[in-house]
């Protein structure tokens, strides 16, 4: 047998699958998905299989074998390594970037691993001689690799892995950066309970512990954690000891998976009565997991409109059908909140992955869907790769989160992988939000994705009013405070009536603007139609697009105020003034700096909830997805910071920040109210959030883009370009974009002939808006295109010819399909 394989390293030359041979004893632990060692030039390498063959193309004798295979069970499947094929292509990485990916950090460290036994040494249940005899070398051997193992038992591989699979074999493996497997002693009666009533009358009266143990093992049969015995039964250890010595019990370290939420009880709920609403959504979805077909569906449902309930009802049609379902949640409202609502739905059949969790925590997690033990799994962004084999159902909750990006290599999407997984796996698709990203949107209306809706509140419940404060006004009246009047009011309203409140304050937007503080006229770029930024070395604004730069004003072009100015306050300005004028408020505040350690931000959370702070203040965080049933306030304090990012998409992240976080007032009984104070308050993103009218924003959103040429309707390519000297680097840009314009033309002229409508064109090359990191500066081309152009081709073969620059100059080179961040 051969394997075709995939090196790890990640190179131009070797982004190809190499043949190898599969020597015999190595035949049953290869497939499609393995991680095996080879020789490589004179080194030994890692790769994955790709493909397995009967025979090769390639030379016999100058094909070498395979040396070893690190996991006896495959991290990957078929269906993952199709897939790292498909995103090679779509996001112009490596394979082997893509494939390195899909695997969690623990198995990328360097460890040694030893076959063991796992389960009962004392009492093994009833099991062939063949494994007897297996199980009995195992323990006698000291520490035993997987390959000595095989060495011994040559013809048994099929058994040894099924006896892997089914746990009485297990690998243990110390892993550098965690404390190995966590075990816990457990005590084992014996199997025979006729041994306890002879152990009973052999113990002498006074030995009260022992005798209780052994009473206590008589009406509880199963294997017990040491510590439960102690905790719970107020048994002492040295009975337990004593009796394991003289061999009535065992005593044995046995694996545990880590679980994070072990020690959280989760009552168990059954579905909700759906509304009418949530019927008919359920009803379609549903029919399609019946069907077994592949079909995207985009849920525009509004805050409140019960999506979640949907979601909980689809996975378990799909579990009932036997297939397994991946939940994708943004990293940030993955809060326990959240997954109480699926464990308490489906219990030990969730697996949770996310970032918060250690290296050991998250790959226990994900070995237990590799084991097939658990049937959902839910996390952030990675979590599209979890390892199941038989998947029906990929729901992706707040599908236009930016954070749905890796903004490293590979900058993949992974709503876009989601769809792209579906399609293989032919499952069904379910991109849920109350603000849908324009992208996904658009698609509806291609008749990509089905468009369904979810227009009210479940129970009746109505979306909060809006007020929209004009902060000229303000300043106009000789208000200077950051608080309009108008939230002032509302604020003291609150802490009379002990009622709560969120307050947003969007960091990102700290500083980079300029804006006027007496007409809202804010410096734009003449070529670009998008704000300047404020670059505070040079005292220069400048087009983070097209590199267009004008000095710092010092007047309004508009209206000729000096009161013009970066804009920008940091949450912690905003507490100070909160703490000033209302004494005695109680204020947690959320952002990067309170919320960077381990828990905090559910610590935070936590206390908002038992009521023991007034305010939640905070960036972004404070707008996702949370439900506080005594929030009956929130306030923007400036809406335009997201407004006047430099970035085409800046309208839409506005309208989606504010219905977002006005979706967090008046969730429950009490009303909700929703003060955004603003400078440019007749922008229609603020005008359409305030009335909730999302299919007003997307029109005319819609139609703005395609005017100037953005996505949906253009599609870009970020490439960046790094190096020390920037001569090297602006010859080395205006290479790429020659070399794309070039291939492009040659291209067009055949496809316009057979009737193509491609258009494509290369901006810059500019300086990148970070123009140095870490010494190296940095420029970017911009490509855009539309309709019918080979990119893929064209872009390798423009990457190809800065290949020897890469190489002896150490050129970096980024490429970012579908860039979601612009600066
Ligand atoms: P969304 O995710 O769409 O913002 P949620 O799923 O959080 O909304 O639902 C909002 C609230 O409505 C939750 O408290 C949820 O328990 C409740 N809810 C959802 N569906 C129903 C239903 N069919 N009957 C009663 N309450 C429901
Ligand atoms: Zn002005
Ligand atoms: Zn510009």
């Amino acid at each position: 047998m051969y394997a075709k394989v995939i090196v790890d390293v990640p190179a131009k030359d070797t982004n190809r699958a190499f043949d190898y041979i599969i020597p015999p004893s190595l035949e049953p632990w290869v497939e499609v998905g393995s991680r095996v060692g080879v020789p490589f030039g004179s080194r030994v390498i890692q790769g994955f299989v790709v493909e397995l063959r009967e025979s090769s193309d390639y030379e016999l004798h100058k094909m070498r074998e395979i040396k070893h295979v690190l996991d006896p069970i495959p991290p990957l499947n078929g269906e993952l390594v199709e897939l790292s094929r498909w995103m090679s292509r779509k996001y112009a990485c490596h394979e082997i970037t893509a494939l390195q990916a899909m695997i969690p950090g623990a198995l990328k460290a360097k460890y040694e691993r030893k076959i063991i036994v796992s389960g009962p040494k004392a009492q093994p249940p009833v099991e062939d001689d063949r494994e007897r005899e297996i199980i009995d070398y195992i323990l006698s051997k000291e520490s035993l690799s997987m390959e000595q193992l095989l060495r011994r038992f040559p013809a048994d591989g099929p058994l040894l892995k099924e006896m892997l699979i089914r746990g009485r074999l297990a690998e243990e493996q110390e892993i550098k950066d965690r404390l190995s497997k966590k075990t816990v002693l457990t005590v084992f009666p014996p199997e025979n309970p006729q041994l306890l009533e002879a152990c009973l009358a052999q113990l002498p009266e006074n030995a009260k512990r022992q005798r209780q143990l052994i009473e206590h093992l008589q009406t509880n049969p199963e294997p017990v954690k040491l510590a439960d015995l102690s905790k719970r039964q107020g048994i002492s250890s040295s009975a337990v000891k004593a009796l394991a010595d003289k061999g009535w019990i065992a005593l044995r370290e046995v694996e545990v998976f880590r679980d994070p939420y072990e020690n959280r009880v989760f009552e168990r709920t059954t579905s909700l009565q759906l509304t009418d609403e949530q019927q008919a959504i359920y009803d379609e979805i549903a029919a399609s997991l019946r069907m077994r077909t592949h079909q995207v569906f985009l849920l525009h449902g509004v805050t409140g409109s019960g999506k979640t309930e949907v979601y909980l009802q689809a996975i378990e049609v799909c579990l009932n059908q036997g297939r397994e379902a991946i939940v994708l949640v943004p990293e940030i409202s993955l809060t326990p909140q959240m997954v109480e609502r699926f464990k308490s739905r489906f219990g030990d059949w969730v697996a949770v992955l996310h970032s918060r969790l250690s290296h050991g925590e998250r790959y226990d997690e994900w070995r237990k869907i590799q084991m097939g033990k658990v049937k959902v799994a839910i996390g952030a962004r990675s979590a599209v790769f979890a390892p199941f084999s038989n998947l029906g159902l990929l729901i992706v909750d707040e599908e236009h989160e930016a954070s749905y990006k890796q903004e490293e290599n590979p900058k993949y999407h992974a709503g876009e992988v989601a769809v792209a997984r579906g399609r293989q796996s032919r499952a069904v698709i379910l991109l849920g939000s109350a603000t849908p990203s324009l992208e996904s949107y658009h698609r509806t209306q291609t008749g990509e994705y089905k468009l369904l809706k979810m227009p009210s509140r479940v129970q009746g419940r109505p979306l909060p009013a809006v007020q929209v404060i004009d902060m000229r006004e303000e300043l106009k009246a000789g208000n200077r405070s950051m608080f309009s009047r108008a939230l002032h009011q509302a604020i003291e309203d609150r802490l009379q009536k002990q009622e709560q409140m969120v307050l947003l304050l969007n960091r990102r937007g700290y500083s980079t603007f300029v804006m006027c503080r007496s007409c809202g006229y804010v410096a734009g770029c003449p070529h670009c139609e998008i704000s300047l930024t404020y670059h505070h070395n040079s005292r220069t604004m400048r087009c983070h697009y097209c590199g267009y730069a004008e000095r710092e004003l010092n007047s309004c072009p508009s209206c000729k105020s000096a009161h013009i100015r970066f804009f920008g306050a940091g949450t912690q300005r905003v507490e100070e003034e909160l703490v000033r004028l209302f004494p005695g408020i109680r204020v947690i505040r959320m952002d990067v700096d309170t919320t960077n350690q381990k828990g905090a931000h559910e610590k935070w959370l936590q206390l908002f909830r038992s009521r023991q702070a007034d305010v939640l203040l905070g960036t972004q965080m404070v707008a996702k997805g949370l439900d506080f049933p005594y929030v009956t306030l929130v306030g923007v304090i400036a809406a335009d910071t997201v407004l006047n990012l430099p970035d085409f998409r800046s309208a839409e992240k506005t309208f989606q920040l504010l219905t977002q976080v006005a979706g967090r007032a008046g969730r429950h009984h009490l009303p909700g109210e929703v003060v955004i104070q603003s400078y440019t308050p007749e922008h229609y993103s603020i005008q359409c959030a305030s009335m909730h009218d999302y299919s007003r924003f997307v029109a005319q959103e819609l139609k703005l883009r395609e005017a100037r040429e953005y996505p949906p309707f253009w599609k870009l390519i970020l490439v960046t370009l790094s190096h020390g000297q920037i001569p090297l680097l602006v010859r080395a840009g205006e290479t790429l974009a020659d070399e794309i314009r070039q291939q492009w033309r040659r291209l067009s002229r055949h496809a316009t002939d057979a009737g193509g409508d491609g258009r494509l064109e290369v901006l810059g090359p500019v300086a990148s808006p970070i123009s140095r990191i870490k010494d190296r500066y940095r420029f970017q081309c911009m490509i855009k295109y539309r309709g019918d152009v080979a990119i893929s081709g064209i872009m390798d073969g423009a990457l190809s010819r800065l290949e020897d620059t890469v190489s002896k100059e150490k050129l970096q080179i980024s490429v970012d399909v579908d860039p979601q961040m612009m600066m």
